[in-house]
């Protein structure tokens, strides 16, 4: 940065300070703006879009560029900078600028980074923002991976270890994207180890912030002793996290990270929990992607996405727990069972559902709320908030107990309504508190007695003001003097210029104006004293308060974050009762009998799509006796891909606990569902589609098991055909046959020789999807029907996607030449190079001077040949085509 020549004591202060934070944009409080100097300046006015001025313009040499914003419009302006990839250290006033002596001390109290921030403008309420960290072990061998991940506004603080190998990425992206982190730690020791993945991730996830960090906080035994000083305990053992090495100094360089950027208390982390694999269903990258769960593949939009049909939450903890229950799906039977039970029950009794929605609805982000109280940045506002958020919760806990037993009443049971903070915050705070908290009018009268005090006395005091007003009015025989305030003078006596000769000796000349003369005295002077003493103690005694109160709060949080789980829970339940009712889904059941049978299934999705009642519904069955693997053949955009993944959602959603769009289902546990869908490029990662294709079924055919759910789309299709037969055709074979028991599949493809595979297997079955020939062009039908086809129909699809009807007519011959003869003929392939512009038919005119009809011809003059001689030729002609 260039340094200006000469520098004001505050440019010097501001040096000292943007010395210690010198990756970040400084803003350096000054009053009611926050200001940014030098190079910060230059690039915050470009972004922001705000003017750049300079500081000191006497001299050329010793101008600063500088720009600023008004404080209270913080949030937006931090909000385009961090997306703008840049992170910020808040710089405020920290003791009172009467009493400074010399310049006013000065902090930074926060730094805001893509992955550290409470600022609602930068957050998505229905999704956690994760800072993440990662490290490695360092062992060449089965290296093992560290990841840890951390929602600041909300504290949710999680680890997890991952083995990695060069040629096994997935394990690490999968959980790294899982989580969709807005910025992630590496330790500089580990750039190297880590160079694989860490080029990865700026592939595969756009847009992420990597923040190198140095080692310290990463070493030896200082990261165990950052988590357990922050918990206070003595190890990770109660966490079920103390086995987790490598994890442990990712989540300790992480936490770390938190103190140094938050620089407050941060006690409402109370907890970290390992990311079980276990207890929750697997999928994968691919397939998260693939399914389009959360977000859609083209545009990473929520909109289109499953989340975005069956999320009916009504608060952001509601909807930040359904997304986390889709990408992590249960695998235990009871409780999938009891939370389909509870859905039904709610389903069934519509008024406690709306009772319970309609209480719901005045819900706010609490664990929002609670972090920004316990990091001292809530406002008197956040405190209404949550004001109104706790108003509802004795009658909510009250209609839950008296719900049939169940997960509903257990989950009323569990409610702590929080009335003593709801009493505290109605008791104390204004309803028409400002936001900012220097300025007063914060704490309701009646909460303290010697706020109450000042109030009167304020009051009062312009009752005085008043009366001394009538009082000298009186005394000087002047109806029309009257009291005045301003900033420089205070309170003053104004007497018009022709009436100052009334004016008594006590009174002293302040200002002369055009028509009127200024006065003071010293009586109301004394009341001026009195009257702005106890403003200015009534603000300092209103803001002394809030914060005891926030504190107060803070000292509360963990039963507030306990709460806002519960109503996470019981939101998440509502949602999926008022889904299924809106939609007409129905209970699954669920088995332990390895059978996934389905009868009249939808796509959640696009049946919301398309017209309303278009979408044809299918049945799909699935054992391990007499159809595990279905083949499943018919023309492009006759519906296979539909109903493969209707299959995995449908699947997927009893796994939540949700009803199902369908008209019954009857589902077994899955551990895993594994998708390999559509011939997609994934350039994001930089590999040819056939690379990705094969890497996925790697994956697959490693890692799924009998209980798992496979779902291929097209496999084979990014090589040659014979090449892709074979492997399509060997893929099949291993699943069917994979350990004995075979896999559940679904198998769409348009090699129409596999399937011949039904007849040599007995858990393969042939599957097609009907369509029906109409005047030469195909109507889909789009329903799954027994039994093979061996038609493609690619031409007829073509010619419905618009390509131009004299190419079709040459398809149409070739194919048929083609199926006739069973191989290309040479005429198609010449004609096919572009050497001739006429169809192939003509050819024997065209030809080279070999041709024998050519030959022939040319010695032919036509003038000199009778009709006999003529018919002569056309028989030797027609015989030489004949041969
Ligand atoms: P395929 O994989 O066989 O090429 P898709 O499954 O991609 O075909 O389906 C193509 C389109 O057909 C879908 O985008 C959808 O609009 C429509 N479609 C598919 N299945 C159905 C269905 N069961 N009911 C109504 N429309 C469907
Ligand atoms: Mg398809």
């Amino acid at each position: 940065m260039n340094k200006p020549v000469k520098m004001t004591p505050m440019l010097r202060q501001y040096m000292e300070i943007k010395e210690q934070y010198p990756d970040t944009i400084l803003f350096y409080r000054m009053g009611d703006f926050y200001e940014m100097f030098l190079d910060d300046a230059v690039i915050a006015s470009k972004i922001l879009g705000i003017t750049l001025t300079s500081r000191s313009a006497k001299e050329e040499a010793n101008k600063v560029p500088m720009c600023g914003i008004p404080f209270h419009a913080i949030g937006n302006y931090l909000g385009k900078l961090i997306k703008a990839g840049y992170r910020v250290a808040v710089c405020e006033q920290v003791e009172d600028p009467k009493e400074a002596k010399g310049i006013v001390r000065r902090e930074v109290v926060r730094v805001v980074t893509p992955g550290v921030t409470t600022d609602e403008q930068l957050l998505d309420e229905k999704s956690n923002t994760f800072v993440a960290a990662i490290c490695s072990d360092g062992r060449k061998k089965n290296m093992s991976i560290g990841l840890s991940f951390l929602d600041v506004s909300t504290g949710n603080f999680l680890i997890n270890e991952v083995a990695y190998s060069t040629d096994n990425y997935n394990g690490v992206i999968d959980a790294l994207t899982l989580m969709e982190p807005a910025e992630i730690l590496v330790p500089e020791q580990d750039k190297k180890n880590l160079a694989p993945i860490l080029d990865l991730i700026s592939i595969v996830m756009e847009g992420v912030c990597l923040t190198f960090r140095g080692d310290s906080d990463f070493d030896k035994d200082t990261p165990l002793i950052t988590l357990t000083e922050h918990f206070r305990t003595a190890n990770l053992a109660g966490f079920g996290c103390d086995h987790l090495q490598t994890g442990i100094r990712a989540a300790g360089g992480l936490l770390a990270y938190i103190h140094e950027t938050q620089k407050t208390e941060i006690s409402y982390i109370r907890k970290i929990s390992p990311i079980d694999k276990k207890i929750s269903m697997g999928i994968d990258e691919s397939s998260r992607r693939n399914l389009e769960l959360t977000e859609t593949i083209t545009g990473g939009k929520r909109e289109g996405s499953l989340l975005s049909i069956i999320d009916m939450t009504c608060t952001p903890m509601g909807a930040r727990f359904l997304k986390k229950q889709i990408l992590f799906p249960l695998q235990q039977k009871d409780e999938i069972v009891s939370r389909l039970a509870a859905v039904e029950s709610l389903l069934l009794d519509q008024p406690l559902l709306k009772n319970i929605r309609v209480i719901l609805n005045e819900i706010y982000d609490l664990e929002r709320l609670c972090s920004r109280l316990v990091l001292g940045q809530g406002n008197a506002r956040d405190m209404n908030s949550l004001g109104i958020s706790l108003a509802g919760l004795p009658e909510l806990k009250k209609i839950l107990i008296s719900s049939p037993p169940g997960l509903v009443s257990d989950i009323g049971k569990e409610l702590d309504a929080l009335s003593d903070i709801y009493k505290l915050i109605n008791n104390a705070i204004r309803d028409d508190a400002p936001i900012h908290l220097r300025e007063g009018k914060l704490i309701k009268e009646g909460f303290h007695e010697e706020l109450d005090e000042l109030i009167v006395l304020l009051r009062d005091g312009k009752k005085l003001i008043a009366s001394l007003e009538t009082k000298e009015r009186e005394r000087t025989g002047n109806p029309k003097l009257k009291v005045g305030y301003n900033r420089v003078f205070g309170y003053f006596f104004e007497v018009s210029r022709v009436q100052t000769a009334t004016i008594p000796d006590d009174f002293i000349r302040k200002q002369t104006l055009v028509n009127a003369e200024r006065f003071i005295s010293p009586e109301l002077k004394e009341l001026e004293n009195k009257i702005s003493s106890a403003q200015e103690k009534r603000l300092e005694l209103e803001y002394r308060l809030f914060v005891e109160i926030r504190q107060e709060m803070a000292s509360r949080s963990e039963r507030l974050l306990n709460t806002a789980s519960v109503i996470a829970r019981i939101d998440f339940l509502t949602s999926l009762a008022s889904i299924a009712k809106k939609y007409h889904y129905t209970r699954p059941n669920i088995n332990n009998e390895q059978v996934i049978t389905i009868e009249e299934g939808r796509h959640p999705v696009i049946e919301r799509t398309i017209e309303a009642g278009r979408f044809v519904a299918n049945d799909i069955h699935l054992d391990h006796e007499k159809q595990q693997l279905l083949l499943i053949t018919g023309p492009n955009m006759a519906g296979k891909s539909t109903v493969l993944r209707q299959t995995a959602l449908i699947v997927l959603m009893a796994h939540i606990g949700s009803f199902v769009p369908a008209d019954k289902a009857d589902i077994c546990l899955v551990d895993r569902i594994f998708t390999r869908v559509g011939a997609m490029d994934n350039l994001r990662r930089g590999q040819s589609t056939f690379m990705v294709e094969m890497n996925e079924t790697a994956n697959i055919l490693n890692n799924a098991t009998e209980n798992s759910l496979v779902i291929l789309d097209e496999i084979g299709r990014g090589t040659s055909t014979y090449d892709g037969l074979a492997i399509a055709w060997s893929v099949a074979e291993e699943l069917v046959t994979k350990d004995g028991r075979g896999i559940k599949t679904l198998f769409a493809t348009h090699y129409h020789e596999l399937t011949t595979l039904a007849t040599t297997h007995k858990r393969i079955r042939n599957f097609s999807i009907a369509v029906r020939e109409w005047e030469n062009s195909i109507i889909f039908l789009h329903k799954l029907i027994e039994g093979a086809t061996n038609r493609s129909y690619g031409i007829q699809v073509a010619e419905l996607a618009g390509v131009p009807g004299q190419v079709i007519k040459r398809a149409k011959e070739i194919l048929k030449q083609i199926e006739s003869e069973g191989a290309v003929s040479p005429e198609i392939v010449r004609y096919g190079q572009g050497k001739s512009k006429q169809p192939y038919q003509m050819e024997l005119f065209s030809s080279q001077d070999k041709d024998p009809v050519r030959e022939l011809l040319s010695g032919v003059d036509p003038d000199k040949t009778n009709p006999m001689e003529a018919l002569q030729l056309l028989y030797e002609m027609k015989k030489i085509i004949n041969d």
